[in-house]
């Protein structure tokens, strides 16, 4: 069962460590939120396996990290300058803005009143003043997407990886956009970070491979724990389209305050390219010395085939990440009613995700030996390269097993007195309990089996394909 409320969510990332508000010693920044010791590894998870899907288990995609700080040129003949914008309103009986298409029944959200200006268009891009001159023109943006670093070094992937068509290049990454009303914890914020990947395929072709995409986006999002019953296509209509888009699917997923955007994935047809191969200054000035050359169409590709450098268009799966968090906690958050009429709150999160992978607990804090094997089993363990296996000696069972049930912990092992040989039962020496985060059963494992259990236990997890 999802989170009921939005307020159960927001309350657990800050009382467990996975998401604060930004600069909060001052009161906050709007729409600006910092993540925490266990945030920063679900974020991360999220992305590793974004990466991993993208650029590793295929051949055909290579991986960019471009600048934040963008050329004003480049976004303007992207046509971010001209038209990324959205209408805005002011409230003139108190102040305040809004955006216009969000307002409901012509009323102010905050007083109710109807006096309303006429909406007009607001750029969401910010500037920064770049060097120690603070001069008009002397600025560039934070890049509103990551894509445009994509296809800024479009050329320079080519030339130097010897790509054909069809190929796509990834990225992550921060974007920013001054949102008029950043609202719904994390989901809409002014800094955030997108997984993009431009995937560029022959004209022609542009709908098949789109389709393709939005097919297998679905499936990623599904093998990170959404249920089918939460997610849902919606295609734009072309008076939604975006400036540079033939056609675009989102991917709506069921959040504590309704059904919205988590990924959209557009066809961009050749805007982009075709635009900067005709602006770029510097291609442009090749062109010019080298006569041979056509002078505009440089960010072009070859299919492999007999056939001329094309500029091929593109299928563009473009996906919040923070969208994606908020999204996997909210499926992930449970409230269990337990037979000793007690109450639980578990994150049901796939354990590839989890921000801990093992908890290691030894039974007893004051014995060293008991503390001695549970700090052995914890090296050990970390030489596997799952990710983050926690020491944890902060207090009783119970408690630390309601805690990692909490931050989504799949798998706790306590070292106790059985273990050491000083138990009731000699045969359960050198072994341990593993307890499961979701059935809370409990098993004993010889300690030497462990690495192999949790390998596959892991591996198991981040391969699983959910059914479509
Ligand atoms: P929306 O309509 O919700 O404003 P958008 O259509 O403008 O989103 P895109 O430009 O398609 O969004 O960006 C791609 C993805 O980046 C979105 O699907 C979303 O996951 C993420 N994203 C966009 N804007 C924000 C934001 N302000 N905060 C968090 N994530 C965002």
């Amino acid at each position: 069962m999802p989170a009921k409320t939005m307020d159960s969510l927001v309350s657990l990332c800050k009382r467990r460590g996975f998401i604060y508000p930004g600069s909060e010693i001052y009161g906050g920044l709007q729409g600006v939120y910092d993540y925490g010791p266990l945030g920063v590894e679900l974020k991360n998870n999220l992305k590793t396996a974004w990466w991993r899907c993208m650029v590793y288990e295929r051949d055909d995609i290579e991986g960019l990290d471009a600048s934040i700080l963008t050329h004003r040129f480049v976004l303007r003949h992207s046509g971010h300058e001209a038209t990324f914008t959205d209408p805005m309103v002011d409230c003139k009986d108190c102040k305040s803005r809004w955006r216009a298409d969000q307002i409901k029944n012509g009323k102010c959200e905050r007083c109710g009143g109807s006096n309303l200006t006429e909406p007009r268009p607001f750029n969401l891009m910010f500037k920064t003043t770049v060097g120690p001159i603070a001069d008009e023109n002397n600025f560039a943006y934070l890049r509103p997407e990551t894509a445009q670093g994509i296809f800024s070094n479009f050329k320079n992937v080519v030339d130097s990886t010897s790509r054909k068509l069809p190929f796509g290049i990834a990225q992550i990454g921060k974007a920013f956009r001054n949102e008029i009303t950043p609202r719904n914890f994390i989901f809409r914020v002014r800094e955030f970070e997108q997984m993009e990947m431009e995937f560029f395929v022959r004209p022609g072709t542009d709908e098949e491979w789109h389709k393709k995409w939005v097919d297998d986006r679905v499936q990623w999002w599904k093998n990170q724990g959404l249920t089918s019953d939460n997610l849902q296509l919606y295609y734009q209509t072309k008076e939604e389209l975006a400036h540079y888009a033939k056609a675009t699917v989102d991917i709506l997923y069921r959040f504590p305050h309704g059904l919205e955007e988590l990924e959209g994935i557009a066809n961009r047809t050749d805007f982009d390219l075709g635009s900067h191969s005709k602006n770029s200054s510097e291609l442009n000035l090749t062109a010019r010395v080298d006569a041979n050359e056509d002078s505009i169409a440089k960010l072009t590709i070859t299919d492999g085939q007999e056939n001329p450098p094309i500029v091929p268009f593109v299928i563009e799966p473009s996906a919040g990440v923070d969208r994606g968090v908020l999204a996997v906690l909210t499926e992930a958050y449970t409230e269990e009613q337990l037979e000793n009429g007690t109450q639980r709150i578990v994150l049901k999160l796939k354990p590839h995700l989890s921000p801990i992978k093992v908890a290691v607990i030894p039974l007893a804090r004051n014995n060293p030996d008991i503390v001695t094997v549970s700090k052995e089993i914890k090296a050990s363990l970390l030489k596997l390269g799952i990710g983050r296996i926690f020491f944890e000696d902060s207090g009783n069972i119970g408690k630390s097993y309601r805690r990692h049930d909490e931050v989504g912990t799949p798998l706790c092992i306590t070292v106790d007195y059985d273990t050491i040989g000083k138990g009731e039962q000699a045969e359960l020496k050198d072994t341990v309990t593993i307890r499961d985060r979701d059935t809370m059963k409990q098993i004993r494992l010889a300690i030497d089996k462990l690495p192999e259990y949790l390998r596959e236990y892991f591996q198991e997890s981040a391969n699983k394909k959910e059914r479509v």
